[in-house]
């Protein structure tokens, strides 16, 4: 067996061992040859023999991995998912502990001032908008554009999936040209689902397509829903540079795709960041407040986090802290704790709690850094090129060495 089909039948069975503790498989998608799938890795998924496995996965790596950045990029994912299972066999790891173990970032918490700055600025940019204060004026802005029920089954079903052709086109004309190199894109499929702790999700299916669901519980905001596909269909074109390396150069590690690694980092971040690939016009009044609302909501998401994982406050305090900060109604707050709770509703651990840092981190402290220097140095085709074609840059661990030619 070679080593990278070691980590993806390793990956399958952690997908077992955590979709039975938390209802949730960290693989996120697979499309590599059916013998390897994850639902038939019918190994042990007791913690202590996967830990054994994962022991003997990074001896390989370190054996037989010769490409540096490759070998650097699968050792990093392999102590991630040591910690996944470390985690969830209840070894009760401090919180601070797993967000550095699983994303190899330090967890931060933004301090107080930094929110009231951010809150300051949004002021600033509401001046002239209607309402007394910034909280009614938030909530008067959200609601132009309010969409929920079956209105906004029919803005998923049908005006997300027209956008996302378009959004399709914006990549293939701005940043594949740039790259000059080539790749299947079967498109999205738009559907609405309900009962999820997500409001937006990116199903990767192999065969260069993917599946968007949108969360209609709540009610959403035209605009905002539009704003989401630029991130949502930056994760579908990522996964399809991944399934062509892994047909093209045959590494069978690429086929599968887990949560909870370094990955994920870079991932989120150049989802976060597809706005600014894309060239999106950011400058109208709207859409600054869209980008002010939405930097203020994610530190105090993070925040939020931190306040019941490490703090243990109860989720009515929490809710109370993202509405009144975070200027958000009561029920969007608790809305937004299904996400970051350590429990979930039926008292099982929450495999989400510790994901809420790789936007943020992902964003402001690696890709868009990056992103803006090679605009300076006229290097965004060079960038691409390293984001997109070599798919082992897309690491926390790695991120720093693939941009060192910056
Ligand atoms: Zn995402």
């Amino acid at each position: 067996m070679s080593t990278g089909e070691q980590y993806v039948r390793i990956c399958g069975r952690i997908g077992r061992f955590t979709e039975r503790l938390t209802g949730v498989s960290i693989v996120d998608a697979y499309f590599g040859p059916p013998s390897l799938a994850p639902e038939r890795q019918t190994g042990s998924t007791e913690p202590d023999i996967i830990l054994q496995d994962i022991g003997s996965l990074v001896d390989n790596i370190e054996g037989n991995i010769r490409n540096r950045l490759r070998r650097e990029y699968l050792l990093g994912e392999a102590s991630s998912l040591q910690a996944v299972v470390r985690w969830l066999s209840g070894t009760g790891m401090p919180y601070a502990e797993l967000v550095r173990d699983l994303f190899h970032v330090e967890m931060k918490q933004f301090p107080a001032a930094l929110i009231d700055r951010q809150t300051r600025y949004l002021e600033e940019l509401m001046a002239e908008f209607p309402g007394r204060d910034l909280r009614e004026k938030v909530e008067m802005f959200r609601k132009q554009g309010e969409v929920s029920g079956e209105a906004l089954r029919t803005l998923v079903e049908h005006d997300l999936q027209s956008r996302s052709v378009d959004v399709g086109d914006m990549f293939q004309k701005q940043v594949f040209s740039l790259m000059h190199s080539r790749v299947t894109d079967n498109g999205v499929e738009y559907r609405a689902v309900s009962d999820k702790p997500w409001g937006g999700y990116n199903y990767y299916k192999g065969g260069f397509r993917s599946v968007n669901e949108f969360n209609i519980d709540r009610p959403a905001n035209r605009d905002s829903m539009l704003l989401l596909i630029y991130h949502e269909y930056e994760h579908h074109v990522s996964n399809l540079w991944r399934e062509k390396a892994y047909v093209g150069k045959k590494y069978t590690e690429l086929s599968i795709v887990p949560l909870h690694t370094g990955r994920c980092i870079i991932s989120e971040g150049a989802a976060d960041t597809a706005k600014e690939f894309l060239n999106v016009d950011q400058t109208s009044p709207r859409m600054k407040v869209y980008d002010a609302l939405y930097a203020l909501i994610r530190m105090v998401h993070i925040n939020a986090a931190i306040m019941m994982n490490r703090d243990g406050r109860d989720s009515e305090e929490v809710a109370d802290y993202i509405s009144e900060h975070g200027l958000r109604t009561k029920e969007m707050a608790r809305g937004m704790i299904d996400f970051i709770a350590p429990r979930t509703r039926d008292g099982r651990v929450n495999l989400w709690a510790p994901y809420a840092f790789t936007y943020h981190i992902g964003r402001a402290d690696f890709v868009l850094p990056t992103f803006r220097k090679a605009e300076e140095h006229d290097s965004l085709a060079e960038f691409y090129r390293t984001l997109y074609l070599n798919p082992f840059s897309g690491s926390s661990v790695t991120w720093s060495e693939a941009f060192d030619w910056l």
